[in-house]
């Protein structure tokens, strides 16, 4: 049976390097399904590692972790205008994100209706252009607040579009905008409560952007766009069994399109594992330029008969031909690999049917 695998000391140690290069909370995100490792044992092992604040993307993550008997503080990374799902925030605890006066009225109403006091947490558009209140939406803003007393803002924050981006001018403006608007808001005397803007790739990038707060997610799995200046370690990894064995001779093609021909009798293995479990899916890097985007283009030219390769016991052994559906084929001719062996493949969790099972060791 496949297994994602996920080692639970390395988390430990991410957590260890990146606490070490910061003063301020770490809000860890917990979106899609906490980064492919689950809702349960993972937080769990984030608060035990003092990381008691969690951010996510749905109504729904957020209520699987209190289900999961999660008691932390939780937020909302986005806006939203609907009654219902504001409803549910606030009746799970989960702290809103308002990023529009839609949103702003629609709280009001409740916390009015309801005569209670309701935390919320601003969302500021410093150029992402999707959630969050616009620059010079600031003063409508601040003066509807002040009207609204039954509304307490605990924190201010908003999101780099370009943070992975080493060379981004526009990283610095958006910081610029968000400063200017957090000025803005406690000039008309509202406390602007925590600010946070850094996700991992600004977190690493620019230690001067950190602020009070910075929300976390990639970099504790060990995955990031950014130079792995801090050695963080990816944290896990999928097994399977080989499921048969068997030998081809020369000049036997491979999988669909034919793209591979055995150059010699080869021993093969055959392995219930392919794209829908998430393998051979991960992009190897994100293009920036045109020097990128050729060298891109260079390695998967020189690799293309090699791209993917797994571990049977301490060997590494190459994917012959197209990854499947659900079966791939490994050479196996310099190996003593048996039928039933374990095999291991390098894969990103968040890609990683949410079906199979998450075993922390
Ligand atoms: C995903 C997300 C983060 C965390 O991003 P990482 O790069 O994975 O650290 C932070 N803030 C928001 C709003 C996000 O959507």
């Amino acid at each position: 049976m496949k297994k994602l695998v996920i080692e639970k000391e390395k988390i430990v140690r991410n957590i260890q390097k990146l606490k070490s290069i910061t003063n301020s909370t770490i809000i860890a995100t917990l979106k899609n399904n906490g980064y492919g490792l689950g809702l349960d044992e993972f937080p769990k092992l984030l608060a035990e590692c003092g990381i008691d604040y969690f951010a996510v993307a749905t109504l729904k993550e957020a209520i699987t972790l209190r289900e999961n008997g999660i008691t932390n503080k939780i937020m909302m990374l986005h806006s939203t205008a609907i009654r219902e799902e504001l409803l549910a925030l606030i009746e799970y605890n989960i702290l809103p994100a308002v990023g529009s006066f839609s949103a702003l009225n629609a709280i009001y109403e409740i916390a009015k209706a309801n005569n209670i006091m309701l935390e919320i947490q601003l969302k500021i558009d410093t150029g992402f252009g999707r959630f969050g209140f616009l620059p010079e939406e600031i003063p409508l803003l601040t003066q509807r607040l002040k009207e609204m007393n039954n509304l307490r803002v605990a924190g201010t924050f908003s999101h780099f579009s370009m943070a992975f981006n080493q060379s981004s001018d526009y990283t610095a403006k958006q910081f610029t905008i968000f400063n200017k608007c957090t000025a803005a808001i406690e000039d008309a005397g509202i406390e602007p409560g925590v600010r946070h803007i850094c996700n991992s790739s600004a977190f690493l990038l620019y230690p001067h952007m950190h602020l009070d707060a910075v929300r976390i997610g990639s970099a504790l799995i060990g995955r990031i766009l950014t130079e792995n200046t801090l050695n963080l370690e990816k944290v896990d990894y999928l097994t399977e069994h080989i499921e048969d064995i068997k030998t081809l001779p020369k000049d036997h093609y491979i999988g669909y399109s034919n793209t591979y021909k055995t150059t010699r009798e080869t021993k093969i293995g055959i392995v219930p594992l392919g794209y829908l479990d998430g393998f051979g899916l991960e992009k190897t890097q994100d293009c920036f330029g045109i020097l990128d985007t050729l060298r891109e283009i260079y390695n998967k030219l020189k690799n293309y008969k090699k791209q993917f390769f797994l571990s049977v016991g301490e060997k590494k052994v190459p994917v012959l031909g197209k990854i499947g559906t659900n079966n791939i084929i490994i050479d196996l001719t310099d190996t003593t690999a048996e039928i039933g062996q374990e095999v291991r493949i390098e894969v990103n969790p968040m890609l990683v049917n949410p079906t199979i099972s998450r075993v922390f060791i």
